[in-house]
This record gives C-alpha cells, structure tokens and sequence, in this order.
C-alpha cells in the first residue's frame, strides 16, 4: 500500500490553521501544522512532505522567501493561501514557483479539491509513459526526478507544475499545443483568466530555465492567440 500523502502547513493565524488541519486530517492525510517558518523549514527537510500550503503574510519571514526556497530545494507541490488577492501578488507567486494560490477567505472544500488535484498533477508526472527521459536542444530532462541539465551537467530543479508542462510539450514537439489543451491536461479547476496568466508566468519560467530568450524565444514558441509550440528533435 502507498503510504498517506503528506502535507504540511504554515499559517500564522491559530483558527485557519486549525481549520485546515482538520478539513485535511478527515480527507486521510498526513498533517502537520506550522505557525512560524523557522519550525516549518527545518520539518520540510526532514519530512519530505508532497504538499505544503503557505500563507504569505508571516510574523518571523517573507512568505515569498520562502516559496522560492521550497521551489528550489525540495520535491514539493506549493499551494499558496494568501490574503493578498491582487493578479501582481498572484503573479509573483506563480513566478517564483508556486503551483496553485488560493485567496482568503476560501472554502476548505475548494481548497481540498485544488490540493486533490495537485497531487494527482505530481503523482502523474513522469509516468504517463515509458520514457522519462528526453533530450532536447542540448538539455535533458528527467521529468520522473524534476531535473534539467544543460550540456555542460549543470543540473536545475523543476517545480511539479513546471514538469507537468514541459511532459506536455516534449511529448508534442513541433506541434501546436493551444492553451485549452493545456488546460485540459493539467485539470486545471481555476477561472480561465487566471488560468492563462498562470500558464504564461510557468512557461516564462520555463523559458529562463532553458536560458531561452521571452523576447525571441528559440524552444518554446508563442504563437499569439492559438497557444504555444516546442521547437526541437526531441530524443
Ligand atoms: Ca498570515
């Protein structure tokens, strides 16, 4: 049997915290709660969770801080719970490698859900087939590991939503792939708005990994109203 799906949270507020432990405890997870990040971060480490949940306004450290250090150090999918609602504060934490960002105040069953779907996302990634790993205009992706590595061996972390993506268009190369299909593999539960601009920041993302130009970029190719194309021999 798998073993129970881990999630870990950081929430200074006492009552949403206890709120969605108890909503995530009663869907048979793993949970635990933080209200500091100082103890959050040093129990991602030793935990390993597969999800963590972070709200961004914290008393002891930058909520963005650490987004961008759990995308870059660990395996975890990231929801984000903040009550900063704007697109830019959405954006920002898209860019920084957030999968999904949910606003206060929410419905838990809604949050539940989302977070359902981002382990699905990450369960399913690099597993949709017989090949992992693929190499491409002189990277290599290990999409079952959440590595790229250039030419040269220098190795960078994928985030899961940034795998998932990176599945679709390696497994489509040369061919259009428009947003809805996109959307439709992702599963993506979010309004169709937030859903492009999300998209754009994770290809964007992408692109900055590959050192492949927004302006005039060589790999992933925008084609303006339809979607986007992955330019390459694909191995
Ligand atoms: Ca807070």
């Amino acid at each position: 049997m798998m073993s129970a799906t881990r999630i870990s949270i950081l929430e200074d507020s006492t009552e949403i915290r206890k709120l969605l432990k108890e909503a995530l405890l009663a869907e048979g997870f793993e949970v635990k709660a933080y209200g500091l990040a100082q103890q959050f971060e040093g129990d991602v480490k030793a935990w390993n969770p597969d999800v963590c949940i972070v709200d961004l306004g914290l008393p002891d450290k930058d909520g963005l801080a650490i987004l961008s250090h759990l995308a870059n150090n660990f395996d975890t999918a990231i929801m984000v719970v903040s009550g900063r609602s704007t697109l830019s504060d959405k954006v920002a934490g898209l860019e920084l490698g957030a999968d999904d960002y949910i606003t206060k105040p929410f419905e838990v069953t809604e949050l539940v859900a989302r977070i359902r779907a981002l382990i699905r996302r990450k369960n399913v990634v690099g597993t949709s087939g017989d090949k992992n790993v693929f190499q491409f205009s002189g990277w290599t992706a290990d999409l079952s590991k959440f590595l790229l590595t250039s030419e040269r061996g220098k190795e960078q972390r994928l985030s899961a939503s940034e795998v998932a993506l990176l599945e679709i268009f390696l497994r489509r190369a040369n061919r259009l792939i428009t947003r809805d299909q996109i959307r439709e593999e992702l599963g993506d539960r979010g309004d169709e708005f937030s859903f492009d601009r999300a998209i754009d920041v994770r290809v964007s993302r992408l692109r900055t990994k590959l050192k492949d130009s927004p302006k005039n970029s060589k790999i992933i190719q925008t084609i303006y109203g339809a979607g986007y194309i992955l330019i390459s021999d694909v191995s």
